[in-house]
């Protein structure tokens, strides 16, 4: 019998295994703290438990089921890993270094994506399936591993391959184990992002959690009609509703959304659209980010504005009272716009290799 995946199951179930097996209540407590305080990467390591105990649970679990297959690491401390699931798909987790001692992980929510937004590469070969929470909160854990040190970990952002908001329940169930202090990662929701392309019903359930994790809305046009040509299945639904979802989520949360933007040369990086971006959202609380686009070897005939009109662009948003920034580009080096190693890797495969 293959062994079931021991992270992200209920705590509620591991307590009961656990006094079934005769344990007292503090020994689930010790063994949760190993798994995610800790990040210990096999019971036997776990030499605070009973050997009995111990052989038990790694009869019964296994507590990585994801495998590394490639890595890439740029000088600045950030790395890319090519993950193989227990089913041979394959998805990516980046960390990302802010400085040498800090940094954030960038997590996949699914295999593929139905999106289908102009520039990203991880709809290019459509959905193949959603990720279990336990593959999810896998990505940081092995992230850490490969870190050895915990404290380098500041922040998670669910940017990685897939739409998390499509995924929503594991989501929510992974969201819990990064974010629970005793029985979890400990990690602050305001230290967790989740980035959505605008799925209406996933914002206000992610509102209805009453947790502080951060939003991030993957807006990239200031209309309806501009929108359309850029985000895909996700453009289905209007600017105007997203934005009351978004509101939702400042009321139920107090916390500032941010909007992404990523800029496409000669396609959403007029003053134009800055100027209609300063009127959408007015006096919203929030707060944009602007991405130059990351050139995508499967859309070679979309590029970064220059360096001239995203300054201008940033501008008409500032001078218009609207907090916002450029996003450095960290990970450039590493393929790191969403899904493009995922989608070499599987090239290579296809081809043989
Ligand atoms: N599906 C979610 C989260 C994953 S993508 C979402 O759409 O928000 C995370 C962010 O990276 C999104 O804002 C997405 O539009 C952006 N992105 C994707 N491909 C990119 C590229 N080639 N260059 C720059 N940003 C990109």
């Amino acid at each position: 019998m293959s062994l079931l995946p021991f992270v992200a199951q209920p705590q509620g179930q591991i307590e009961a295994e656990l006094a079934a097996a005769g344990c007292r209540p503090f020994v689930a407590r010790q063994l949760l703290h190993n798994v995610y305080g800790l990040g210990l990467a096999s019971f036997d390591a776990m030499t605070d438990l009973p050997k009995r105990l111990r052989e038990l649970l790694a009869a019964r679990y296994a507590l990585r089921t994801l495998h590394e297959t490639d890595r890439r690491e740029a000088a600045d401390g950030s790395f890319k890993l090519v993950l193989a699931l227990d089913d041979g798909n394959l998805i990516e987790c980046a960390y990302l270094a802010s400085s040498a001692a800090r940094g954030t992980v960038c997590v996949s929510t699914q295999v593929g994506c139905a999106m289908g937004c102009l520039f990203c590469a991880s709809g290019k070969k459509g959905l193949v399936r959603n990720l279990h929470p336990h593959e999810m909160v896998e990505q940081v854990l092995l992230v850490c591993d490969r870190l050895g040190d915990r404290e380098r970990l500041s922040n998670v952002t669910f940017m990685g391959i897939g739409e998390p908001l499509a995924n929503f329940d594991a989501l929510a169930a992974a969201l819990e184990r990064l974010n629970d202090g005793a029985a979890g990662m400990g990690i602050g929701a305001r230290r967790i992002t989740v980035s959505t392309c605008g799925l209406v019903p996933g914002i206000r359930r992610l509102a209805d959690l009453g947790r502080q994790f951060h939003l991030a809305v993957s807006l990239h046009a200031p209309t309806d009609e501009l929108r359309a040509r850029i985000v895909g299945r996700a453009a289905r639904t209007p600017i105007a509703e997203i934005l009351a979802a978004a509101r939702y989520y400042f009321e139920k949360t107090t916390r500032k959304v941010t909007f992404e933007y990523v800029l496409v040369g000669g396609l959403n990086d007029s003053p134009d659209c800055a100027r209609r971006l300063v009127a959408l959202l007015g006096e919203f609380p929030s707060m944009v980010n602007l991405i130059p686009l990351n050139p995508v070897a499967a859309c070679a005939d979309l590029h970064a504005p220059d360096a001239a009109a995203v300054r201008r662009f940033l501008d008409v948003l500032q001078k218009g009272g609207i907090e916002a920034c450029v996003r450095r580009r960290k990970g450039a080096e590493l393929d790191a716009a969403c899904g493009q190693l995922r989608i070499r890797a599987m090239d290579r495969r296809d081809a043989g290799e």
